[in-house]
């Protein structure tokens, strides 16, 4: 991993993933710390005054959901790790499953006695090869070291995990769908109220956390909330894995100390857009956050906060670059294509109207779109925004107006040249 190594990065080698590695950079002395010192509700309180905010998407303090369980109410609940990652453009979790599993195990065994867990599970994405090895490794390592099963170190705390492996639909990254896929059900996303901390998994209270968000919980306890709360703004404690992909020379994935000057990290961290070109815009995290232009960010710091404040979000993490001379109808074509893919079916105005969407981007990037097209797409994001289940059809509308209210007279321009100004270009620095 290139950048500067914070929280949980570290160089890589080949055996970094082991068990053998993951001790001799102190690992599961969180795990014993827990189980001989604390009560649940201490970790509870511990990752509580950290602030540590999720960081799957939602940004959601994690203390904050985890206060919602009482841990000895009597009834089973459950932790969920989601590594689920089908984010366009994130690849952050993969890396802690594919480098460092052991940090997470040791996060979740730490997690469930916080909420009174007796099992816990990983979702982890079909299509992840080498992340599942890797996991399926070290969680057989760490049932044989007696960090999971039957009284855990000594102590009177038993938990068992289990690792899953999703199919691959984008819809069982939402939390409520990926439950729905764990009980052997279509991942389709339901309705909240009530929240999953109240009727989650076999209708228990179950907490779903990001890979990364659970990651940070065995470096929080080892160290304390002071000591993370000492890195990062003050409304932003601590650090984020950004994964970088697009027009840089160096793509890849970062820990970033969050406040870290957005220009600075792309400059020197990334080292500068390819071939010298300015940056036309930056899709900050994820697809489904909104596009940024060059001068957006030019003053802005990677903070939840300073992303809030323009209207977008660090989301899941997944930044791409775009450099000038990129054609952003194509771009939105391909974003469209994949929300309509995607929908699940269970709403209209999200089946429908990523259809209509994807139908009418299709048309503007053949050279047949209409005058009225650029108002029917907003009016169709419009449509969409807060009328489903999950966040699938409000996203496809911000990507779509994010695109839009930045870039409008390209696609004004495509529409009456019949043809893009940047010819469709999406890899522009390949042919150059
Ligand atoms: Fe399915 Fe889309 Fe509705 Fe989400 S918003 S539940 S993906 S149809």
């Amino acid at each position: 991993m290139p950048g500067r190594q914070i929280i949980m990065t570290f160089p890589v080698t080949a055996t970094s993933h082991t068990l053998a590695e993951y001790r001799a950079r102190g690992g599961y002395q969180a795990l014993a710390k827990t189980l001989r010192e604390m009560k649940p509700s201490d970790v509870t309180k511990e990752v509580t005054a950290s602030g540590l905010q999720g960081r799957g998407g939602a940004s959601f303090p994690m203390g904050r959901k985890w206060q919602v369980i009482v841990p000895d109410d009597g009834q089973p609940h459950y932790l969920i790790a989601n590594a689920d990652e089908g984010e366009p453009g994130t690849f952050k979790d993969r890396w802690i499953l594919e480098n460092n599993p052991h940090m997470l195990v040791e996060s979740m065994a730490i997690a469930s006695y916080a909420l009174g867990a007796r099992n816990c599970f990983v979702y982890i994405r079909g299509e992840f090869d080498l992340p599942y090895r890797r996991l399926a490794g070290a969680v057989e390592e760490a049932y044989e070291a007696g960090y999971f099963g039957e009284k855990i170190l000594g102590s009177d705390f038993s938990c068992d995990i289990v690792v899953y492996r999703g199919a691959g639909a984008y819809v069982a990254g939402e939390a409520s769908g990926l439950l729905a896929s764990l009980e052997g059900k279509k991942s389709y996303p339901r309705n909240r109220p009530p929240r999953l901390t109240v009727k989650g998994l076999y209708q228990q209270p179950t907490v779903v956390n990001n890979v990364e968000s659970l990651s940070n919980i065995a470096w929080i306890i080892a160290n304390g909330a002071e000591a993370f709360k000492a890195v990062g703004t003050p409304k932003s404690p601590g650090t984020r894995l950004i994964s970088v992909s697009g027009h840089v020379n160096r793509p890849g994935v970062y820990e970033v100390e969050l406040g870290y000057p957005w220009m600075k990290f792309l400059e020197e961290d990334c080292g500068g857009i390819l071939q010298g070109r300015a940056i036309k815009c930056v899709v900050p995290g994820g697809v489904s956050s909104k596009v940024l232009t060059g001068s957006d960010i030019a003053e802005l710091n990677l903070s939840h906060e300073a992303l809030w404040d323009v209207g977008s979000t660090l989301g899941s993490g997944g930044m791409i670059v775009i450099a000038e001379g990129t054609c952003m109808v194509s771009l939105l074509q391909v974003m469209l294509r994949f929300y309509h893919h995607e929908s699940c079916g269970q709403c209209t105005p999200c089946s429908q109207g990523t259809g209509w969407m994807h139908r009418i981007i299709d048309r503007i990037a053949a050279g047949q779109g209409r005058p009225e097209d650029i108002e029917r797409l907003y009016y169709i994001s419009k449509f969409n925004d807060g009328t489903t289940i999950c966040g699938l059809g409000d996203a496809a509308g911000y990507a779509c107006t994010g695109i839009l209210d930045k870039f409008r007279d390209e696609f004004e321009y495509c529409i009456e040249h019949k043809r893009s100004r940047f010819d469709g270009n999406l890899e522009c620095l390949r042919s150059s």
